[in-house]
């Protein structure tokens, strides 16, 4: 494919999820409700993300700290950033204050953490807590059963601000615990009143996370087509 096919194949692709979540939105949500496109860099250059952001894309997601130092520079201005990759306690220096939102925090020792360089910048960081829905061993996250108690922790902070939920459900049970995840954000909502994001929906599920009230979904091959190698 050359750099023009490239581009062109990322901009249908922007436009056919755009129309569809439009679609997924008349039949479900509120007129007034925002659904955010996340545009999910890993593994693609720079000129082709700058495509993306040329045909109206202003949000990116950031997975890897490393990659995303290499890659900064050369985005064009005006997307914002936001990471949402596991974050280690060492490498949150580079990311606090740099980005807009964190969506993976799943533990008090990170949100302390955060707090602390948030503090030391003289910013309130925006996160998100990561919630493991499907409760699976290897994934990222804080169970269901755990959450309360993080985020009464984490509303003690005043270096952040947590602004939501964010979770990836295992493959093939995403209607089940989008369901789940709407209700506990609901819940939630009602107790911290800054909560207003729900970062939910991938490539294979973002129809049914715009039905069960994301406001963030986060899509990376469904724009920029199949990745390479996996990460
Ligand atoms: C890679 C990734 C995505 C996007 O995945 P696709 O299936 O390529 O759309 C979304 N969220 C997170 C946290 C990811 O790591």
């Amino acid at each position: 494919m050359t750099d023009e096919e490239r581009y062109k194949a990322v901009a249908d692709n922007i436009a056919r999820i755009l129309d569809e979540v439009g679609e997924e939105k008349a039949k479900y949500r509120s007129p007034d409700d925002t659904v955010r496109l996340m545009a999910v860099t890993k593994t693609v250059e720079p000129d082709v993300v700058n495509s993306a952001i040329r045909c109206g894309i202003d949000l990116l997601g950031e997975n890897r700290v490393q990659e995303y130092l290499g890659k900064k520079d050369s985005y064009l201005k005006g997307a914002e950033v936001h990471f949402i990759g596991g974050l280690q306690l060492n490498k949150a220096k580079y990311i606090v204050g740099d980005v807009s939102m964190i969506h993976s925090v799943d533990s008090l020792r990170l949100g302390n953490e955060i707090d602390r360089l948030a503090k030391a910048r003289g910013i309130v960081q925006d996160v998100l807590v990561e919630v493991n829905i499907g409760e699976e061993a290897t994934k990222h996250g804080i169970s269901e059963e755990e959450l309360p108690e993080l985020l009464a922790g984490l509303s003690e902070l005043g270096g952040i601000r947590v602004r939501g939920l964010m979770t990836i459900p295992p493959p093939g049970t995403s209607e089940k615990n989008f369901e789940r995840m709407q209700r506990l954000f609901c819940d939630n909502r009602s107790v911290y009143p800054a909560f207003d994001t729900l970062s939910m929906g991938m490539s294979a599920d973002y129809r049914l996370a715009v039905r069960f009230g994301s406001t963030i979904i986060r899509v990376g091959s469904g724009i920029f087509g199949a990745r390479e190698y996996k990460i």
